[in-house]
């Protein structure tokens, strides 16, 4: 009985160490050749079985609290430069390692897939946790709002101290402020300058727009004129295609004669013993008055120049 019972210990024994080699070896094999996890949180069986020390448990928020803390301390964080690439976070997403190492994610990320381990590189320590990080954005704000803030200050500083200086009628004996001086006198003489140049311009463009539109209306003018003129033609075409009438050159003689005109209205001077013309309106006027101002006339039937009458015309003489 009792040689049953330690043949029966050894088995077991012997199967305990069957499966703890077992469990090592699916252990060993997964790290060595990578083999990824069914789950990443689940531990290895030789983990369960205490052969392996299992890996840390999850950081809570106080320790990641006291991890930033710690972090803030030193001077990388007040620098703001990422170890890997050492140019400043900026606005660029960055990461907190547990081991309180700050990185560019894109860098650490890069870094992982180059050097295929998952370890510091600043401290190696393997297995690290990394979180989002926000603190070194802040700070980049709030050093470029400063940075805007005080080049405002300067510049409005500067304004007023130049101003004062001319005002004053101050004359600096140092070269470099008298140089500024001048520059700053330079600068506002020709900021006035583009000021009134625009100003200028504007008006000109003013002027030019209303000569534009003074030209429109003109054209319309002259347009109307055109056809009133065209209109005109067709009139006096009209009128010398009636017929003509006979004229009563007698009667219109004695009219002409009874008025007793002596005078061309034409040149005021006297048609005694002259070349003249009398007209169907019985006006009279020299020969070479009214051949003229049939010459100078512009509608192709001649109107009297007294009263306005389309005329015929006959040779007369006038005798004292
Ligand atoms: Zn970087
Ligand atoms: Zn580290
Ligand atoms: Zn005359
Ligand atoms: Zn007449």
């Amino acid at each position: 009985m009792k040689k049953h019972k330690l043949l029966n210990g050894k088995a077991v024994k012997q199967d305990k160490f069957c499966i703890n080699a077992a469990a090592l070896q699916d252990h060993l094999s997964r790290q060595i050749f990578k083999l990824p996890k069914i789950n990443p949180k689940q531990l290895s069986l030789a983990q369960k079985l205490g052969l392996v020390p299992s890996p840390p448990k999850p950081l809570n928020q106080e320790e990641w609290q006291q991890i930033e803390e710690q972090s803030l301390k030193r001077e990388d964080i007040s620098n703001c430069i990422c170890p890997i690439c050492l140019e400043k976070f900026r606005m660029q997403q960055h990461v907190i390692l547990s081991c309180s190492h700050i990185y560019h994610k894109a860098c650490l990320e890069s870094f992982e897939r180059v050097s295929q381990t998952k370890q510091c590189p600043i401290c190696r320590r393997q297995d690290y946790e990394k979180k989002n990080f926000m603190i070194a954005n802040k700070k980049y704000k709030i050093q470029a709002i400063i940075k805007i803030q005080a080049l405002f200050r300067s510049f409005r500083c500067r304004k007023r101290f130049y101003e004062r200086m001319v005002q004053n009628g101050y004359k600096p004996e140092n070269p470099l402020l008298r140089r500024k001086l001048i520059f700053y006198k330079m600068s506002r003489i020709s900021s006035k300058m583009s000021k009134t140049l625009q100003h200028q311009g504007s008006m000109a463009q003013k002027a030019i727009n209303q000569l534009g539109e003074n030209f429109i209306v003109k054209q319309e003018q002259m347009e109307n004129n055109l056809n009133q003129i065209m209109q005109l033609k067709q009139n006096n075409a009209m009128i010398s295609l009636q017929p003509i009438e006979k004229v009563d050159w007698q009667s219109v003689k004695k009219s002409a004669l009874d008025r007793k005109d002596t005078e061309c209205t034409i040149c005021l001077q006297s048609m005694v013993n002259c070349k003249v013309f009398l007209l169907s309106c019985s006006h009279m006027f020299h020969a070479n008055c009214l051949c003229s101002f049939e010459r100078y006339s512009m509608s192709q039937v001649h109107c009297c120049p007294n009263c306005r009458q389309p005329y015929q015309k006959s040779h007369f003489q006038l005798q004292q």
